[in-house]
Formats: C-alpha cells, sequence, structure tokens
C-alpha cells in the first residue's frame, strides 16, 4: 500500500485547524480500535467541493447504518470551508471523517485537504487494465444481512486496498470485485460501467455496491447524451465482451478500462462513452 501524502490542511471539529503533523486521535478510539468510523472523499474544483451536498448525505447515512453519532452537517459544512481555506488550492482532494472517538467522550470530526494524484490525466489518456477478484460472497444472502454494512462508507477498507495492491501486483490499473456467482459487484474504490452499442450497463445497488456519487452524476449525464443506460445483475462475461468500459468515483473521475484479465476490451483503446461522459462530468462541476 502506498503511504498517503501528508495533507495540505487538516481542521478538527472543537479544535479548528490543526498542523497536519499533529496527532488528533487518541489510542482508545473507537475508530482505530474497532474500524468504527465513516468517511466521505471528494473532489474540489476551482475552490468549490463538487456534489458536497450528496457526499455529506452518503455520511449520513453510513453513520446512522453504523450508529455512529454524527455532528450536524452544516457544522461539517463549516469545517471543510475552514481547511480548504486554509490549503489555499483551488483543485485538490477533500475528505471528511467521523470516528467513533474514545469511551464516552464523543465523536471526533475532521476535513483533510489533500494534493490531487498527478498522474490520474495520463492514465485516463491511456486507459488502464484491470483484473477481476473474487469476493466469494452471495449477494443474494447479503440482501437482508444489514450487520454486513453493504454500501456503507467506513474505513475498514483494508480489503479494498489489498484488492488495489493485487492489482498492482499483477500490473493492473485497479481490481473488479465478482461475487461467488459471477455477478460484477464494484471496484475497491469505484463503480463499474460498460457499453454495447448505445447502452451503458452498470451493476445495480441491490448487489450490495456502494451507492457512488460519481454514478448517479454518470446515470444523469448518459441520459442527457442520448445513451440508454441499464442497472442489473451482470456476469463477467458481459463485461468482457462490451465495446468499451470505465469506472467511476470521486477523485478519479471516469477512467477507462482497456484490459480486463489480460484481454482488451473493444478496441483497446478509451471509449467514446467514457471520453464524452469525463467531458460532461467536468463540465457538470463548473471544471
Ligand atoms: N465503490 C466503492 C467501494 C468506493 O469506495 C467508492 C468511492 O470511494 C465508489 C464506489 C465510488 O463512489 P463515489 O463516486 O461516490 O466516489
Amino acid at each position: 500500500m502506498k503511504p498517503t501524502p501528508r495533507p495540505l490542511a487538516l481542521a478538527v471539529l472543537g479544535r479548528g485547524l490543526v498542523d497536519p503533523d499533529a496527532p488528533v486521535i487518541h489510542a482508545d478510539d473507537a475508530g482505530l480500535l474497532r474500524g468504527l468510523a465513516a468517511f466521505e472523499t471528494l473532489r474540489v474544483y476551482g475552490g468549490r467541493p463538487f456534489a458536497l451536498v450528496e457526499h455529506l448525505e452518503r455520511l449520513r447515512l453510513s453513520a446512522t447504518r453504523m450508529h455512529l453519532p454524527l455532528p450536524e452537517l452544516a457544522t461539517l459544512e463549516d469545517l471543510a470551508a475552514v481547511a480548504l481555506e486554509a490549503a489555499g488550492v483551488a483543485d485538490c482532494t477533500l475528505r471528511f471523517t467521523v470516528t467513533g472517538g474514545r469511551e464516552g467522550a464523543g465523536p471526533v470530526a475532521m476535513v483533510i485537504i489533500g494534493a490531487l494524484p498527478s498522474c490520474l490525466d495520463d492514465m485516463r489518456a491511456r486507459g488502464i487494465a484491470v483484473i477481476s477478484l473474487s469476493l466469494g460472497t452471495d449477494p443474494r444472502s447479503r440482501r437482508d444481512a444489514p450487520w454486513l454494512l453493504d454500501g456503507v462508507k467506513s474505513t475498514s477498507y483494508a480489503v479494498n486496498m489489498a484488492a488495489h495492491d493485487e492489482a498492482e501486483r499483477r500490473g493492473a490499473g485497479d481490481a473488479v470485485f465478482v461475487a461467488a456467482d459471477g455477478s460484477v459487484l464494484e471496484g475497491p474504490t469505484t463503480n463499474v460501467w460498460w457499453r454495447r452499442g448505445s447502452t451503458l450497463v452498470t451493476p445495480a445497488l441491490d448487489l450490495g455496491i456502494l451507492a457512488g456519487v460519481t454514478r448517479s452524476y454518470v446515470l444523469r449525464l448518459a441520459a442527457d447524451a442520448g445513451y440508454r443506460t441499464v442497472e442489473g445483475w451482470f456476469l463477467l462475461g458481459d463485461m468482457a465482451a462490451a465495446e468499451e468500459a470505465f469506472t467511476s468515483s470521486s477523485i478519479r473521475e471516469l477512467m477507462p478500462i482497456v484490459r480486463l484479465d489480460d484481454k482488451a476490451i473493444g478496441s483497446g483503446r478509451p471509449g467514446h462513452a467514457a471520453t464524452s461522459l469525463q467531458a460532461a462530468l467536468r463540465r457538470a462541476a463548473g471544471a
């Protein structure tokens, strides 16, 4: 796992701006001890956090599902503004983290501003290879199991990060998770898409995947651009036979997939849906 670069700015609820090198979590914080913490990562374009309301709503949902007390969303929004101003950069990443805190002391909420990875536009121009990795789970049996926290963005992301590392170890740029029955799910930090003709396909939310904020934008932007969109349960072979494929996520935005498990997808080059919808996403973000 690559080390996370030093934050550009850090603000902690109740403390305001804090030196990014200063410790802010106690050794007995429930986030650290038991993974009881929710987070959101979003992208800032020209000084404006994109889809802030949607991300804060999802943070609320994650916290509710984990029985994690959450500060007022307006307070978190103010904290984000403080951190963003201190960072003094127009284009960056913004992360909210809310941890369970110490026993009896209430949650710890913070906003971290980070630099954008410099490699993304090059990766987008070339497209990436992905590998499929089985999660070994049955989405049908997960449906009535809220304790599995499907669709919750908690900091218990070690499996997702290990999958990403495995992809890199095998020379790929990302992974795509597949259920025990072969259904395509999502990437470790992305939603996945593919195109047949003018139809764009993406796995349905009832598979227990994360309801990506970017995914919801792509559904709207794709319809505006004249694509038919289908959400459902699809096998990996369906994705492999597509004319093009891509991932969607807040930081990487739309990332063309040009190889899946060592076979080219379509022409083996980024396709028109990924390219045009990436441009549409940037317009929607006011970039
Ligand atoms: N799926 C998973 C598991 C994720 O962790 C993420 C983002 O981190 C996504 C999908 C994409 O979500 P979003 O578009 O809201 O960034």
